[in-house]
């Protein structure tokens, strides 16, 4: 089984993958993983309001995670999936043959609103996919979108500024930068 909650930054995705992992009675049986481009909280997934932090094994690839399997790893976690390279495939087959359940999180899209990385692929083979919402940074309406502020091709990982908006900040943002990014050439 594969579960994966998606949405925008400070939805609070981390904190639904916490969640879970402390259902979990046994801690013995899960492997955690965060992929290595995320420095700001290397090797750690903690959110906001939450004292204790879930150590994390820090990968590149999805096929990393073979190296690490055993009989006895009946959970999977990966956070901030969206930026982890490699075959998903890999996923699939821990999900289907090994009978293990994977719960994952990451953001759907960037900040320029592409779909992000292997997030469509991810989210295709998913069990479940749920959709989290985080509060516009502008008015305070339910936000679905992270947008970059700064200059295209200077992306960072790291808050820095991006924000959270809901459709109608989104929209006001791009036509007070006279940003065409949703225009459709046909
Ligand atoms: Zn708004």
């Amino acid at each position: 089984m594969i579960i994966t909650y998606t949405g925008p930054m400070h939805s609070g995705k981390s904190e639904k993958l916490m969640e879970c992992y402390d259902k979990i009675y046994n801690k013995k049986n899960i492997l955690v993983f965060k992929p290595s481009i995320d420095v700001r909280d290397y090797g750690v997934i903690k959110c906001k309001g939450r004292r204790k932090k879930i150590n994390a094994i820090v990968i590149d690839k999805f096929e990393e995670i073979l190296d690490y399997v055993n009989e006895d790893i009946t959970n999977i976690f990966i956070d901030e999936v969206q930026f982890m390279q490699g075959d998903i495939k890999v996923l699939l087959k821990l999900s289907i043959m090994d009978d293990i359940d994977i719960y994952c999180a990451g953001l759907n899209t960037t900040g320029e609103q592409e779909p992000f990385g292997v997030m469509p692929g991810v989210m295709a083979i998913s069990d479940k996919v749920i959709n989290v919402y985080s509060s516009c940074n502008r008015c305070g309406r339910k936000a679905t979108y992270t947008y970059y502020e700064g200059v295209k091709g200077e992306i960072l990982v790291g808050d820095k500024g991006y924000l959270s908006l809901c459709r109608k900040c989104l929209k006001k943002a791009l036509i007070n930068r006279g940003d065409n990014r949703l225009e459709i050439r046909r």
